[in-house]
């Protein structure tokens, strides 16, 4: 826009150069054409004028000879003939006797002394080259003292000069000629002679009619200095023979241009033309008009092509912007923008509490993959369509990728009624398109505090915490804390560590008795891993478990696991030691993975380990996803020999249906629940049952925690005949276990 300014006004410069420039041209061209109409037009003058004298030189010449006899005859012959000619207003005849023959209007022929004066005049004349005078006036002849042009022819006898004929122009029919319309149409033309007294002239240039030249001139002229000497310029330039033309100021400051020329062949005769002021210019107006009205349309045109260049460029800008800001698949505003947005937004209202939310939805890549990927990005379009509606315009959500949303919003009063709201509007999105599936956020919060202008930290903040919202947690929101880091770091620490761990051997088996309340020995026991760091600090399974099995590690972890206790068992075995059933934990995850059956039995029977004596340990959670994959796969691990149990039952949901459906070996009831019993009466009546319906079930009953005597006497009572806990023995490392309890 800037740079079509420029060009807008240089335009304009340039038009008003090349105007100026058209101008110049055109008045010079003007002049030329106006001297060369009047050179032209003086020559005419010249030409018609010389004509009128061989009209009358060639009469004289046949006076001459007739002179004495039939003199008188002739000069009437010629006379009548020169009257018909009405080039003349008047002619006649003077003779050196004083005869006079000729229209008497112009002297007074009884008047001897005039007519002596009248023929001293003529006597005078300068009758050099071709013997005739052309030109000057003579004032003593005619009545009046009136300007003439006269022409004027010696009459000889002989050698003798015997009069003069003398004719004297019509100066009406000078200009008669079609070469003065030109001029006549333009201006007014004037004969003068060289004392500048007009002549002969088209017509009046003021009301009075003045004598001179100069006075007509200065009549309708300034009175000024420059005017003063144009005009003498003139007659300067006409006593040396020379055309041309100078432009005077009329009193109305227009300019006048007045061409002047010599008469050829007319002895001090001059043709004058006063050009009408400001013709020129008046000439140049359709041109100017048309000029200005050129460069106008241009300039529009110009202006019209800029706008267009600009509104292409702001629509170009537009797109450009659209695409540096806007996420193609929720038609909200992306990253980029958030990140400008939001620091703007909070460094310009420091005293609002804002928040910046970091969020995902949970499970979105089963969504993804049971209703396909375009009913899913409807979802993330209506988080971010409900959060428009539902917050203000000072809150901000964005779709950062896949289903990663960035949100600023303000930390007031009514926060969480928004929160519920968008929570509420985006379900019922959803299940309007059709999909059953709940929505629910997992969201890291950061808390934004005065100072804070490093947008990125705080949305990494954001984001540690939303990573620290576990698996199955039910809050499903996490603000920053530092305690949060501590942790990301101490996940950090054990994750740096885990793989040399397990190649050093750091992780040891310890091994807790199951007990046999009903003969009171030990039946069996449970493998449950520690680690025991090089310094000899031991960490326990729930600092790390829930860990590698985020990571994945857990499932090397258990099968390392099932591979000592085997291990452990063959050699038992091969020393002839009396071994009981061994359970292993198998975590979730495990399960899941495409050749776990197959890695089970390599393992079994690597170590060779006889029908039964190994258990494998899971949850029931492990049903949740795959429902019926996993009860073939618990039925793939008996046919083994593998005794499956199923632990922590009664922690969380449990369903009977697992119960039913599952073939499990053994039940392990959950410390938690079987805690309760002592003092919850009901808790008490459903442990029986329970236990009675597992019995019933053809499955063995472990109760796991079990710390005091009573519970063991309960328990007994209750029919349960195995139960595990610290009142017989922690868990104690491996060969301390085998020694023992496997030693005979
Ligand atoms: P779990 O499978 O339910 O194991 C029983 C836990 O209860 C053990 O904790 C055990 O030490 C504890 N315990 C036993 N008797 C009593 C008692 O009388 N009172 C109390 N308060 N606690 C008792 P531990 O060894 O800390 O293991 C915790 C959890 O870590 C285990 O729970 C299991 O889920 C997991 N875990 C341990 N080892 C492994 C492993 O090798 N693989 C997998 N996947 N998970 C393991
Ligand atoms: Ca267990
Ligand atoms: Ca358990």
């Amino acid at each position: 826009m800037y740079a079509g300014g420029i060009a807008l006004v240089l335009c304009i410069c340039v038009s008003i150069a090349v105007f100026c420039y058209l101008k110049s041209q055109y008045l010079s061209l003007a002049c030329e054409e106006f001297n060369d109409q009047h050179i032209s037009a003086g020559e005419e003058l010249g030409r018609y004028i010389y004509s009128l004298a061989n009209d009358i030189g060639g009469g004289v010449v046949d006076m001459g000879r007739y002179y004495g006899s039939a003199f008188e005859d002739r000069m009437e012959i010629l006379a009548n003939n020169l009257v018909k000619n009405e080039a003349f207003s008047h002619i006649f005849f003077l003779g050196s006797n004083g005869e006079f023959y000729g229209d008497e209007g112009i002297v007074a022929p009884e008047n001897p002394e005039f007519i002596a004066k009248a023929y001293a005049e003529l006597e005078e004349l300068d009758y050099s080259g071709d013997g005739m005078y052309v030109g000057m006036r003579l004032s003593a002849i005619g009545s009046n003292s009136e300007p003439r042009i006269m022409i004027v022819s010696p009459v000889y006898a002989g050698n003798v000069i015997r009069g003069y004929v003398s004719g004297i122009i019509d100066t009406d029919r000078l200009f008669e000629s079609p070469l003065f319309d030109y001029q006549k149409a333009r201006g007014k033309c004037f004969v003068v002679d060289t004392e500048g007294q007009i002549l002969a002239k088209t017509a009046n240039m003021t009301n009075d009619d003045k004598a001179s030249f100069r006075d007509t001139v200065l009549a309708i002229c300034r009175d000024s200095e420059d005017n003063r000497n144009s005009l003498t310029g003139i007659r300067y330039a006409l006593n040396k023979n020379d055309s041309g033309y100078v432009v005077v100021r009329t009193l109305k400051g227009l300019e006048m241009q007045i061409n002047f020329c010599p008469i050829k062949n007319v002895n001090g005769l001059s043709y004058l033309c006063c050009y009408t002021p400001g013709l020129q210019d008046e000439m140049f107006r359709p041109m100017l008009f048309w000029s200005v009205l050129a460069c106008i349309f241009i300039m529009v045109l110009m202006i019209i092509c800029m706008l267009m260049v600009w509104a292409n460029a702001k629509h170009v800008n537009m797109t450009v912007e659209k695409l540096a800001y806007e996420d193609p698949v929720t038609k909200g505003k992306n990253f980029s923008y958030f990140r400008e947005f939001a620091l703007d937004t909070i460094m310009s209202s420091p005293n609002t509490n804002y928040a910046i939310y970091r969020f995902d939805i949970s499970n979105f890549r089963y969504i993804n993959e049971s209703y396909g990927h375009i009913r899913a990005d409807h979802i993330l379009e209506a988080c971010i369509k409900n959060f428009e509606q539902i917050f203000s315009d000072e809150e901000l959500c964005v779709r950062m990728n896949s289903d990663q949303f960035l949100a600023l919003v303000i930390n007031d009063a009514t926060l969480e009624k928004r929160k519920n709201d968008f929570r509420a509007a985006v379900n019922a999105d959803t299940r309007s398109r059709n999909i059953k599936y709940p929505i629910r956020f997992k969201t890291g919060i950061y808390h934004v505090k005065k100072n804070d202008h490093d947008i990125d930290m705080m949305i990494d903040h954001a984001n540690v915490a939303r990573k620290s919202v576990g698996r199955d947690t039910k809050d499903m929101e996490v603000a920053y804390t530092e305690k949060i880091v501590d942790n990301m770091r101490k996940i950090d620490r054990i994750e740096s560590m885990m793989h040399k761990a397990l190649t050093e051997l750091e992780f040891k088996v310890y091994l807790q008795p199951k007990w046999d309340i009903v003969n009171d020995h030990v039946c069996g026991a449970e493998a449950l891993v520690r680690w025991c760091r090089p310094d000899g600090s031991i960490i326990p399974p729930d600092k790390f478990i829930p860990i590698f099995e985020n990571n994945g590690f857990v499932e090397q972890l258990d099968f390392y696991m099932l591979e000592s206790v085997c291990a452990m068992l063959r050699n038992t075995i091969d020393e002839d030691g009396s071994v009981y059933p061994v359970s292993v934990n198998q975590s979730r995850l495990l399960l899941h993975s495409p050749d776990y059956v197959d890695n089970v039995a390599a393992i079994i029977k690597e170590y060779n380990i006889p029908y039964g004596l190994i258990e494998l340990e899971i949850t029931e959670t492990v049903f949740e996803n795959g429902r019926d994959d996993m009860i073939r796969i618990v039925g793939e691990l008996k046919e083994l020999g593998i005794r499956v149990s199923m632990d922590d039952f009664g922690s969380g949901y449990s369903s009977l249906n697992v119960l039913k459906d599952v073939p499990f070996d053994v039940i392990k009831i959950d410390r938690e629940f079987f805690a309760d019993t002592a003092e919850n009466e009901e808790a008490g009546v459903i442990l029986r049952k329970i236990v009675d319906m597992v019995n019933e079930l053809g499955k063995q009953v472990v109760c796991e925690g079990v710390e005091y005597e009573e519970q063991v006497a309960l328990l007994r009572e209750m029919g349960c005949s195995c139960v595990q806990g610290y009142f017989y023995s922690k868990p104690v490392p491996a060969p301390e276990f085998i020694e023992r309890y496997f030693r005979k």
